[in-house]
């Protein structure tokens, strides 16, 4: 694959903002992502908190961002990263589809989405089991509805899905949410959506083609047809560990978005920040390019 000044590898808030300033500036750029571009834009439904839009799709907002990207002359891939090491003063991306050579990388490969871990989660996904309430809420009109968790996706998503479900019941290991105080309002307002505080999903059952109930951990069992895990998520970046500083798996990196590694930067999700937001990541990937741009010059 061909060489390029800046990659980025991972094209979601982060990566698409980090492309389009460093294209901007001049430098041959290239982002490359494993999925399409959107990270995971691509799994939120309505975004209220992006300065500017007062409402937009996330998969809206993801086209915009890799739009304005492209059109300052980033190139945008769709290959996965495998490796990264140091050769010189450049680095050496392995990926799927050949290597590329590059004087700086911007690392903003996002974040998975965590599992619950309990029995009947693995043998229901994809059969009531999900992880993404945009793409699979459709399929649970007029059904009873599990939400697992109590951070702002929870809260979120329990909202989105109460607008097509019967019946919404949260599950939440803790009598507090995490997620903010405006989303608990509007979920306590909302008549449909009914609180399990203080307890867990002990497990997932089903019928062995679909789920039918939840049993909580004080052994009640609640209908269901749909069970949507949001418990948080977990940095995608093993291909970091043994090379660049990690904290708890996420990236080491100061308020230049440096990491340990000079040169290597890391943006959005993925790094070490007090506030995950599709705001916070964009942020991040602008002060990345213009780090990256310095590290170039030698400034
Ligand atoms: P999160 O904030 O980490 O919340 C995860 C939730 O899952 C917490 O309530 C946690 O409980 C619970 N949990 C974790 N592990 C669990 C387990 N094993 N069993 C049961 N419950 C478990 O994750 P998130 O809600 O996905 O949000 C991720 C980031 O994206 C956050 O920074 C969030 O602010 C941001 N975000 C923002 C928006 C928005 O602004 N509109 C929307 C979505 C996400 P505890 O509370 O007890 O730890």
């Amino acid at each position: 694959m061909a060489d390029c000044d800046i990659l980025i590898i991972g094209a979601g808030p982060a990566g698409l903002s980090a492309a389009g300033y460093a294209a901007r500036l001049g430098y041959r750029t290239v982002a490359i992502d494993a999925l399409s571009p959107g990270g995971q834009l691509l799994y939120i439904d309505q975004i209220e908190n992006y300065p500017g839009y007062e409402s937009a799709s996330g998969y809206e907002l993801a086209e915009k961002l890799e739009k304005q990207a492209a059109s300052f002359g980033a190139e945008i891939l769709f290959t996965e990263a495998l490796s990264i090491s140091k050769d010189g003063d450049s680095f050496m991306t392995a990926t799927t589809d050949g290597d590329i050579r590059s004087k700086a990388v911007i690392y903003a490969a996002g974040a998975h989405h965590r599992k619950l871990g309990c029995p009947g989660e693995e043998e229901y996904q994809a059969k009531g089991v999900s992880y993404c309430a945009t793409c699979d809420g459709p399929f649970f009109r007029d059904g009873q509805i599990v939400v697992v968790g109590g951070g702002d996706t929870a809260l979120t998503d329990a909202l989105y899905l109460a607008k097509l479900g019967r019946d919404v019941h949260i599950v939440h290991r803790r009598t507090e949410f995490r997620g903010q105080k405006m989303l608990e309002d509007r979920v306590r307002a909302q008549g449909n959506i009914h609180l399990e505080l203080g307890r867990t999903v002990a497990s997932i059952n089903g019928d062995g083609k679909k789920v039918t109930s939840v049993t909580l951990s004080d052994g009640r069992e609640i209908a269901a047809d749909g069970v949507f895990i949001f418990v948080g998520i977990e940095p995608n970046t093993k291909i970091l560990e043994g090379f660049a500083e990690l904290d708890h798996g996420f990236v080491k990196a100061d308020g230049h978005m440096r990491t340990s590694v000079p040169g290597l930067f890391a943006a959005g999700d993925v790094r070490t920040t007090p506030f995950r937001q599709v705001v916070t990541a964009a942020g991040d990937g602008a002060i990345a390019a213009h780090a990256a741009d310095e590290y170039i010059q030698g400034i």
